[in-house]
């Protein structure tokens, strides 16, 4: 089965050798990109769907949340907009509500996140455990997590629980917690700062994982400097997420290696932190991802296109710039870029992961910020109901104009 897409206003395919083709076309076979060219070039296909000259690109790659959690924080989030600083121990009151609940409440608010995401645009997601801290809880939420993506990160070591000797927590994160989560997990995952783990910690966090197969992810320089992002180099990391605080040795040593800077904008803005130095970091040469962190605490929002709008808006990039973060950038932080069923570009042999604005370009994401502009989403072929395709629609159609 082959569905043709036409009038598209702007495709955005992020492959070098297509880059960016207006009045466009792609046919989707099955789960994947079987064309993409202008539209008078356009073969046959057995379905076709007229986008009446909107702009298309790849759907998000959502490369770091939190997704699974019960609970509410809005009460820190008051104290802190209020003037509170942030501190990494917030993370144990999310435990202890995500710890109290049963699967099918968590499942019940994680698929609705899940479904929420999508919805706007969102096709492939990341998401930790991190909010059990015991090994059958992280054995849980990994084996839940596993329901909704084939990225799962074994998180237990996200902060020490209250009560507990750091060293024997580390001893458990990386004996029996491991064992328990190995199954369902492909990444491994640290908060390496003050007040969760330090360098040498971290250090045997990263390395019981890397040794058992799983690939290694950083939580690194949110809070303040520190050696995360050396960590994560020395591990090849797929990803240093964070990245607020950076040293100019931090910046070189990242641009020398195939780690990707995940920079999350919605968590730096509701912890008040500096924005990561997203401008610095491309001028250097260091690929950077956007991502939502969605979670409870710091930044409950699945909205990718509010980050690429604050990107653009606040952090110095271009619309260009900041949509390629949130698509290609992910699928390279998740090392799902190249291959069969690769991510975040939209050219031949791609997975068909798309999404289509209600505005004839991306710039138009930022241009409008807090708009929801996705409009129609294709998740691996398939078209996905966006709350959005029911409005009214922007741009008249064909037969007004
Ligand atoms: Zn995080």
């Amino acid at each position: 089965m082959t569905e043709l897409i036409v009038g598209i206003s702007e495709l955005t395919t992020n492959s070098a050798e297509l880059g960016t083709i207006r009045d466009a076309a792609v046919i989707i076979e099955g789960d994947e990109i079987a064309w993409v060219g202008s539209r008078q070039n356009a073969p046959a296909a057995d379905t076709r769907t007229d986008l009446d000259g909107r702009a298309v690109l790849p759907g998000w790659v959502d490369s770091h949340t939190h997704l699974l959690f019960a609970g509410d924080r809005s009460d820190e989030f008051t104290r802190r907009m209020a003037g509170e600083d942030y501190e990494a121990g917030g993370i144990a009151s999310t435990v202890a509500a995500t710890s109290a609940a049963t699967d099918a409440e968590l499942r019940k608010r994680a698929y609705a996140a899940r479904a929420e995401a999508l919805a706007s645009g969102t096709t492939s997601i990341e998401i930790k455990t991190g909010y059990a801290l015991d090994v059958a809880g992280e054995a849980r939420l990994a084996r839940l997590a596993r329901e909704l993506t084939d990225d799962v990160t074994f998180l237990g070591a996200h902060v020490v629980p209250p009560g507990v000797n750091a060293d024997s927590y580390v001893a458990t994160v990386i004996g029996p917690m491991l064992d328990a989560v190995l199954p369902h997990a492909r990444w491994i995952d640290v908060f390496c700062e003050r007040g969760a783990f330090d360098e040498d910690q971290s250090r045997a966090i990263l390395h019981a994982g890397s040794a058992v197969g799983l690939g290694v992810r950083v939580h690194g320089n949110q809070l303040g400097h520190g050696a995360g992002v050396a960590l994560a180099v020395e591990f090849d990391a797929a990803s240093v997420d964070h990245c607020n605080y950076l040293s100019n040795s931090d910046i070189d040593a990242l641009a020398s290696s195939q780690t990707v800077a995940t920079l999350l904008p919605a968590c730096d803005l509701s912890t008040r932190q500096p924005f990561a130095p997203a401008r610095q970091l491309l001028d250097a040469g260091v690929t950077i991802a956007l991502a939502s962190n969605c979670n409870p605490g710091t930044s409950y929002t699945t909205s990718m296109s509010y980050c690429v709008s604050t990107a653009v808006l606040q952090m110095g990039l271009t619309i260009q710039e900041a949509v390629l973060a949130a698509t290609l950038g992910g699928a390279k932080a998740l090392r799902r870029d190249s291959g069969h069923g690769r991510i975040g570009l939209i050219e031949p042999g791609s997975r068909a992961d798309l999404q289509a604005l209600d505005a004839p370009s991306i710039t138009h994401l930022a241009y409008r910020p807090g708009m929801l502009l996705t409009r129609n989403v294709w998740h691996a072929g398939q078209t996905i109901d966006s709350p959005n395709t029911k409005t009214i629609h922007l741009l008249p159609s064909k037969d007004e104009t």
